[in-house]
């Protein structure tokens, strides 16, 4: 329970004094404030003063001890200028009071009024978004007004700060709900406006109302670490400001612990154990009074000094001088270890780029608050901003896609990729071979077979990484096909890839229109508009191309006709379902595809069961060799391997409906499966998995992925094999190879 709050008037109105004059002197530091500033502030204050009088918080507080806390936030934690402390006073008048927006537009201006009024509108988007009202006008209009100055966004999140820091006085109910729109909508916001101190004390505040045990025991953890820390101090503070002065350096440094919310983050995602977490300890170098010309070379002897004294980890190296992250966040970041074996982060950066590291880009606003008179050039920020507004005022989603893509936009991050020339190409994170391609030419994406990264052959589907060098490799023959939409990333792909398989799609209708014609009147109808309306209805295909489309590929049977009409015959063998539908996402398009399509099946079944279609099941991808059996579903028989957890669930639930099913004897069969492997990253890594791969000559590999973070790949092997036993044969080779941990199917 909260203490009992006393209500002194007397006391009250001083303290109202001293916590505006706290104000002034942190706006007067941050830069020297002109009269008409001064004045305004004071008006902003004593209208927002008299419009809160009597209201007080949950807490038992004044009212205005709220917007005054905003607006010190704003400036001390954000480094907003006056405009901002305006706004910040004044931000909940609006809702709370008498006093409407024309009068704030009268008395303060546009720009106050319109950032104001977003402030407030914000509110609205959480209320509707947990009614998951459909008002998708409603939202964008919201979301418009919030990306129409970016100081809506910064105030909003000054505002969350404070309620934030004064949750203790709601009910648990009220904590709850605060604390999950917290997390759904404003830390992403910080996260992107590169407010990460703003950031880190959201999640550490969201975790300690949200999952309160295991902060406590996170936080127990790291206070046993405190004798650890203190040592720090000696064998490795110490001796780093010793070299820094006997280098010449002005500097400053900081050390920190990591927060509990980001060991918990650590542990939970990377499955580490707290002892495993490398960066629970981090100092930070700020180098002071270097010329902007050299702040990247002396950063960069820093470096240089401190690894000569301490063991530095290769892998955990990252120069975001080289290559600023999106919200302009540059530092050289490193990891050492002290003589005793621990681990430390060290971050080295000058001045100005601290300032944009815990400030993000509010600095930048700051700056242009500041020089009005001078054209800035647009920050990442106000270029997201812009292309939000663009995607917003073109876009008839439906709400909450709006509100999915926004939030989307906000964890956006760039990768940086180069041409066999050199040249700089800048996509999206998770873009892939087939982003790059497209995103030279609409041409070389449709012809595209892969590529050389870094020299290396890898799929249409691998997936690019900053540095990399991508030569696209293309051929006159290969077409985009339907599964490319899901191997690439950024909307141009995509779209080009659909408007081409759209363009196909109308080619194929033709001959589906003559099958049609043919299957129809061999039931002696006519295709009429109401017989056409019929199939359309009952195959539920929204428009004539899909359902010609269909009936070229043969999606749609002759037997399927027959039965919308009720005049199927009993001739089940017609009824036979493509076992490699699925897998091949309806690539029946080219003819590679078509040859592995068969009539017959792969399985034998119980004999009652023979004519029913029968699918692989998705889970468990089995393999001929492995044990299965079948499970009715939904009108077909899904073969699932016979220790899948998902058959297993569903046989302890339906009994009855298991089918023996054996694998056809002698059958030449490929099948797609998976493999999951760990391994030490190392250099070759990738060459030795797909030499042995090439090896087995009845192995087909269709995708891998392979990703290392903190020196260990994670990878995922999609190949088409046609027994069991060469799929171990494999698996018992991947294990050999140097550095492998573990790999299994999947
Ligand atoms: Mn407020």
């Amino acid at each position: 329970m909260a203490e009992e709050y006393v209500i002194d008037e007397v006391r009250e109105e001083r303290e109202i004094q001293e916590r505006y004059e706290e104000l002034m002197a942190a706006c007067r530091d941050l830069k020297p404030l002109t009269r008409q500033e001064e004045a305004q502030i004071l008006r902003a204050f004593q209208l927002a003063k008299t419009a809160h009088a009597g209201t007080r918080r949950k807490s038992g507080e004044p009212y205005i001890f709220h917007p005054l806390a905003v607006a010190l936030i704003a400036v001390k934690e954000v480094g907003l200028g006056p405009i901002a402390v305006v706004c910040a006073l004044l931000h909940d008048v609006v809702e709370d009071t008498e006093i409407t927006l024309e009068e704030l537009r009268m008395l303060f201006g546009d720009r106050v009024a319109t950032i104001v009024d977003g402030v407030t509108k914000i509110d609205d988007v959480m209320v509707m978004q947990q009614a998951e009202s459909k008002q998708a006008e409603n939202y964008r209009k919201i979301l418009l007004s919030m990306c129409n100055d970016a100081y809506v966004i910064f105030l909003k999140l000054c505002d969350r700060l404070h309620n934030m820091r004064t949750l203790g006085s709601m009910k648990d109910t009220k904590k709850l709900i605060i604390a999950s729109e917290t997390s759904y909508l404003y830390i992403p916001l910080a996260h992107r406006l590169g407010l990460y101190a703003i950031k880190t004390e959201l999640e550490e505040l969201v975790m300690r109302y949200t999952n309160p045990e295991k902060y406590a025991e996170i936080e127990a953890k790291i206070a046993a670490k405190s004798s650890v820390a203190e040592k720090l101090e000696e064998c490795l503070y110490a001796p780093v400001r010793q070299m820094l002065d006997a280098a010449g350096y002005q500097y400053t440094v900081k050390t920190r612990i990591k927060s509990v919310y980001s060991c918990w983050k650590k542990i939970e995602n990377k499955h580490v154990d707290f002892d495993e977490i490398y960066d629970l300890f981090a100092m930070r170098i700020i180098l002071h009074g270097v010329p902007r010309e050299h702040e990247k070379e002396e950063c960069f002897k820093v470096y240089a000094l401190i690894a000569d004294k301490f063991t530095p980890n290769p892998t955990r190296f990252r120069d975001w001088i080289n290559h600023p992250k999106n919200n302009g966040y540059e530092s050289l970041q490193a990891t050492v270890m002290t003589p005793e074996g621990v681990w430390v982060e060290v971050q080295i950066r000058t001045e100005r780029m601290d300032t944009i590291a815990e400030k993000g880009m509010a600095a930048h606003f700051l700056y242009k608050e500041a020089h009005p008179e001078e054209q800035v050039e647009n920050s990442p920020v106000e270029e997201w901003l812009q292309q939000i507004r663009t995607s917003l005022e073109n876009s008839d989603k439906s709400a909450l896609d709006l509100v999915e893509e926004f939030k989307e936009s906000l964890y956006t991050k760039e990768i940086y990729l180069f041409t066999p020339q050199g040249e700089n190409i800048v996509l999206p994170s998770r873009s892939t071979v087939l982003d790059f391609a497209f995103a030279i030419h609409s041409d070389l994406g449709l012809h595209c077979i892969g590529a050389k990264v870094n020299a290396r052959p890898v799929a249409v589907g691998y997936r690019l990484h900053t540095g990399d060098q991508v030569q696209v490799l293309t051929s006159k023959k290969t077409l985009p096909q339907p599964d490319w939409i899901e191997q690439c990333h950024t909307p141009r792909a995509k779209d080009a890839i659909k408007d081409f398989l759209r363009q196909q799609k109308k080619k194929y209708a033709i001959e589906g229109k003559k099958k049609l014609e043919g299957y129809l009147s061999g039931l002696h109808l006519m295709n009429n508009p109401q017989n056409f309306g019929q199939l359309k209805r009952f195959f539920n295909q929204k428009s004539d191309v899909d359902l010609y489309y269909d009936l070229a590929v043969g999606a749609i049977t002759e037997h399927q006709v027959a039965e919308c009409f009720g005049k199927a015959r009993p001739a089940p063998q017609l009824f036979f379902l493509d076992p490699y539908k699925d897998l091949f996402n309806g690539a029946a398009l080219t003819g590679k595809s078509q040859e592995k399509t068969r009539t017959s099946r792969p399985f034998l079944l119980d004999k009652e069961y023979e004519n029913y279609p029968t699918e692989t099941a998705p889970c468990c991808k089995p393999v001929p060799g492995d044990q299965v059996v079948g499970i009715v579903q939904e009108g077909k028989i899904m073969v699932h391997r016979t220790n899948c957890k998902e058959a297993m669930d569903e046989m302890a639930n339906h009994e009855n409906h298991t089918v023996r099913a054996k694998w056809r004897p002698g059958e030449q069969l490929s099948l797609l499966t998976g493999i999951a492997l760990t391994a030490i990253d190392s250099k070759g890594l990738l060459q030795e998995i797909t030499r042995h791969i090439s090896e087995e000559l009845d192995l087909n590999m269709r995708a891998i992925t392979l990703e290392a973070s903190e020196g260990v790949a994670r990878g995922i092997i999609m190949l088409y094999v046609e027994d069991v036993e060469s799929l171990n044969g494999l698996i018992e080779k991947l294990k050999s190879i140097d550095g492998v941990e573990d790999v299994h199917r999947i």
